[in-house]
């Protein structure tokens, strides 16, 4: 029933065609007068012409965006008329009619890049069909080109560097970005894939490859989440200075595909400093492994992640044995050095998901996730006899003192490293350079 009702419904002409100019080329009279009638007042301007030379002046003068075309005509055909036109608009709409069903005709058709077909009589509903389709890719197409030139004239008049990106590629640029990357057009860019990728150095960075694979990175970081944060280094081809920018990104509506507008603020100076800070506030600075306060982040982010999952997390306190003596034989500056060698041994003999830092003077913390306990007083039992067999530079031989415990699911940072502190003291008790798991 459905069905039925659906092949009886006629196609109307669409709204959208009001909004196009319509030229129809054609020999016959009688044919003209009743497509006028059939399309007149269904577009915005609608053009006749009898022949394809009267075709041709009037698309130069008008240039409608569609062109309806009779093939057979005196004077020039439609196919000569068509690859004219061709010559200087490549973009026009171009339909045929006619009553061969010729296939050289059509090949010659397809070959000037013909957007469609009608055989005569015309069909009513198959040509508004036809038309509607058109229209509709018309209107979009020029509406794109409308938000681009105002995006530019934006985009244009900006101290920073904007550009807007989709399709993997860098659609437009303000002169502020080309000056950065000393070319003259997006479309040079575009083809610089060198520049490209110096455009996304740094790993450490979220686009780490290319802008060449742009949409599966906005679309892999869900950008909705951070896009207030994103900070990226590249280089500055005119004085060779890598510089960092805030990246702010908007999705542009409206345009088919995904398109973004990026702004890249330089913060350079700040960043800078704050990477400094920022380091300072991680990094011991003697031994260059975490510090106390980093551990102490790092250890509460995985008490809340291995109680998540119920997963097992274990902990690892040591000191060295009568470090005073070894200050005492070595000089303040020599133990200092013992304590360097120290922290590259433990980086070396640890696995990496372990986490480590210099807890204080001679201490030393590591963390353990997903390990038990059992499996953390052998780490350290291993890393005992690696000490203890180690030739240090400075004095031959130290030892170190353990104590090991499991974090408890009702354990906080201190009450587990209070724990493991007091099988130091009894390892310490124990004789030194033993390991006692609390
Ligand atoms: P124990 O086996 O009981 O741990 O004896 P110890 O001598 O190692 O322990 P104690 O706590 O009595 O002394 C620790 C020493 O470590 C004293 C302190 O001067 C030294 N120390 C702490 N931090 C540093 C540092 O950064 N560099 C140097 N060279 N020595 C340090
Ligand atoms: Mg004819
Ligand atoms: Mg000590």
């Amino acid at each position: 029933m459905i069905e039925k009702i659906k092949k009886r419904e006629r196609i109307r002409a669409s709204e959208d065609l009001r909004e196009i100019d319509l030229l129809f080329v054609e020999d016959e009279e009688l044919i003209r007068e009743s497509f006028r009638r059939m399309m007149g007042k269904k577009v915005r301007n609608f053009y006749l012409a009898s022949n394809g030379e009267e075709g041709l002046e009037v698309f130069k003068q008008k240039s409608p965006q569609i062109i309806i075309s009779d093939i057979q005509m005196p004077k020039m055909n439609g196919i000569q008329m068509i690859s004219k036109i061709r010559k200087f608009d490549k973009d026009v709409k171009i339909m045929i009619v006619s009553a061969f069903n010729d296939s050289e005709y059509l090949f010659k058709a397809i070959e000037n890049d013909v957007s469609s077909y009608l055989v005569k009589p015309i069909n009513k509903s198959k040509l508004y069909k036809q038309l509607n389709d058109l229209a509709q890719m018309i209107l979009f197409e020029e509406n794109k080109n409308k938000i681009f030139d105002i995006v530019n004239q934006v985009i244009s008049h900006q101290e920073n560097m904007v550009i807007v990106v989709g399709e993997n590629q860098v659609k437009l640029a303000n002169q502020e970005f080309l000056n950065y990357f000393s070319v003259k057009t997006t479309q040079e860019f575009n083809k610089r894939v060198d520049l490209c990728q110096e455009f996304l150095k740094g790993s450490e960075y979220f686009f780490a490859n290319t802008l060449h694979n742009i949409d599966d990175c906005i679309e892999e970081m869900n950008f909705e989440k951070i896009k207030n944060n994103i900070i990226i280094s590249m280089r500055d081809t005119r004085d060779n200075f890598a510089k960092d920018f805030l990246v702010k990104m908007t999705k542009l509506n409206g345009l088919d595909g995904h398109s973004y507008v990026l702004t890249f603020t330089n913060i350079t100076d700040i960043s800078r400093k704050s990477k400094y800070y920022e380091k300072r506030a991680t990094y011991d600075d003697l031994t260059k492994i975490y510090n106390k306060a980093k551990f102490n982040e790092l250890f509460e982010r995985n008490i809340f992640l291995c109680r998540n999952k119920n997963l097992d997390l274990s902990l690892i306190l040591f000191d060295i044995d009568n470090f005073k003596i070894v200050n005492e034989k070595c000089g303040h500056i020599g133990g200092d050095k013992i304590l360097l060698q120290l922290a590259l041994l433990l980086q070396e003999n640890i696995a990496s998901n372990y986490i480590y830092a210099r807890w204080g003077g001679e201490e030393f913390i590591v963390l353990l996730p997903k390990v038990c306990v059992e499996k953390a007083v052998e780490v350290a039992e291993n890393l005992r006899i690696a000490i203890e067999s180690y030739t240090f530079k400075t004095i031959e031989k130290i030892t170190c003192s353990f104590g090991v415990t499991k974090v408890e699911n009702y354990d906080t940072i201190e009450s587990s490293i209070k724990r493991a502190d007091e099988g130091l003291y009894r390892a310490k008790n124990a004789g030194r350079n033993v390991v006692i798991e609390l």
